[in-house]
């Protein structure tokens, strides 16, 4: 049996989501065909206003609406200090935590040269123009401790060597390999209390 085309069409779609394959996708698109038309259409709009609305903020590479994202438009957060972090989710937990008053640079992955994830690719070359203007005074890392994370730390580390700029990084309670987002926010404000200079 062949799908009407726009059937077709919306099994296809839902494969681009990570984790699904052919049949998630099939069964997403006749649950919501069957019962969920409301769903669906809110599912629609939400797609397109955020594909058409969500930016990266200017300065910290954050999901924004606004030229800023909140955290960087906020007066009253330290511009001086800045935490560097692999997702937005890792932002999140920070924010969650409610123990850290710097900023944010989101990298939006790790390196990894074998997936085509240069520095250009996680916005390195803006964080070394930003080191070097001499706005920040502190580098927190809370990249992840995979092999991936190593490399990035250290990359960063070297970046902002050069630019005379103290770097620490978060440390205790932290798992190996471990996901921010899975971190809670007491364990993550400890982690931040904790954080020591780090050296290459
Ligand atoms: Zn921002």
């Amino acid at each position: 049996m062949k799908h009407a085309p726009l059937v077709d069409q919306l099994i296809h779609a839902f494969t681009c989501l990570p984790g699904v394959g052919p049949r998630s996708a099939q069964r997403m698109a006749y649950s919501l065909l069957d019962r969920g038309r409301e769903e669906g259409r809110r599912l629609g709009n939400a797609l397109h206003a955020a594909m058409d609305g969500v930016q990266h903020c200017q300065r910290c590479r954050n999901y924004a609406e606004e030229e800023l994202c909140p955290v960087c438009s906020d007066a009253r957060r330290d511009s001086t200090l800045v935490c560097i972090v692999a997702t937005p989710a890792d932002v999140l937990a920070f924010e969650q935590s409610g123990e850290y008053r710097g900023q944010y640079f989101v990298l939006m992955g790790e390196l990894s040269p074998l997936d085509g994830i240069g520095p250009r690719e996680l916005g390195l070359d803006v964080l070394e123009q930003r080191l070097k203007q001499g706005e920040i005074n502190e580098l927190i890392l809370a990249t992840g401790t995979t092999v991936e994370g190593e490399a990035t730390a250290h990359y960063v580390l070297d970046l902002a060597q050069e630019a005379g700029i103290t770097v620490s990084r978060i440390a205790q309670g932290v798992p190996m390999g471990g996901d921010l987002e899975f971190v809670d926010g007491a364990t993550l404000a400890q982690a931040l209390r904790g954080r020591r200079p780090f050296e290459s």
